[in-house]
């Protein structure tokens, strides 16, 4: 069999381990030079990191024509890339061969699912993987009937959903929590979205330390070790605190601004 699957340097993380389980040799590449000597007749596929975009010389757009061009399928791993919603169609559109998307992310379906799309010839060797064939390397990581109904449903709520609307809940969300928390003295909240993967409203939490005397890793411990127990960690790089609304149930925004309320009044001077 084919046993080789190109990815650039930059996109390597550590989700890449499913490839390498199946046994394949992952060639990495950074040029389009290098790129044209890495094909061979062993290379099963070109493999594609969405959220690592930015980081490679070769753009989500150009990949899918490249592969083309060698004759090459190609997967985009885009699990955290909706919303946008279009995003579940934008990338076939673009030439992708395969795409997955995870479940139980802003799909909010179970967490142990996802969806794969793509050429149904691809899709169909990939199910040969699952049940029930059994002496297959997916057989470790079986999906349940459960989950496949599960996901099925998630996926039909998902794309009947008022996008827009959601959005603005997670925004109204998060601005709910800040308008409580800067009331303490010291304490201020922006807002941004990332640009690619949980492409949702964020928050950033910051405090100032002449009024209150707490490292943020120190803040993330307490909130981890409080009842009920609130995890949140430095947001992307940014200082402070971050965190996103949506994956809160109706009403825990209400809990997350009473604890992070209490927390900095703990520790103010
Ligand atoms: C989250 C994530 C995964 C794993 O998805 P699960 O649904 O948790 O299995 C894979 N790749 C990327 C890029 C991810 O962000």
């Amino acid at each position: 069999m084919k046993s080789e699957v190109i990815i650039q340097k930059s996109h390597r993380n550590p989700f890449d381990h499913q490839l390498r389980s199946t046994g394949v040799k992952l060639v990495e590449i950074e040029t389009r030079d290098d790129l044209q000597k890495a094909v061979n007749e062993r290379t099963a596929m070109m493999h594609f990191t969405n959220f690592a975009n930015s980081a490679g010389q070769i753009k989500v757009d150009e990949w899918p024509k490249l592969a083309k061009q060698y004759n090459v399928p190609c997967m985009n791993d885009a699990a955290a890339d909706t919303p946008p919603v279009s995003h579940l169609w934008d990338y076939a559109n673009m030439g992708y061969d395969l795409i997955t998307f995870s479940g139980g992310k802003a799909i909010r379906g179970p967490q142990c699912a996802g969806v794969l799309i793509g050429h149904k010839d691809l899709v169909a060797n990939a199910l040969l993987n699952n049940s029930p064939h059994e002496d297959t390397l997916g057989r470790s990581q079986k999906v349940g009937k459960e989950e496949i109904i599960g996901m099925i449903k998630a996926l039909e709520l998902f794309l009947n959903e008022d996008h827009d609307a959601l959005a603005k809940d997670w925004q109204d969300r998060l601005e709910g929590i800040s308008r409580q928390i800067t009331k303490v003295p010291g304490v201020s909240t922006s807002f941004f979205v990332p640009e690619i993967a949980n492409h949702v409203p964020h928050m950033q939490i910051t405090w100032d330390p002449g009024h209150i005397n707490l490292a943020p890793p120190d803040a993330s411990t307490i909130l981890r070790s409080g009842k009920p127990s609130i995890v949140m960690g430095g947001g992307e790089g940014k200082p402070g605190l971050a965190m996103n609304s949506f994956m809160l149930q109706p009403g825990e925004d209400k809990i997350v601004a009473e604890q992070l309320v209490k927390l900095f009044k703990e520790h103010s001077a």
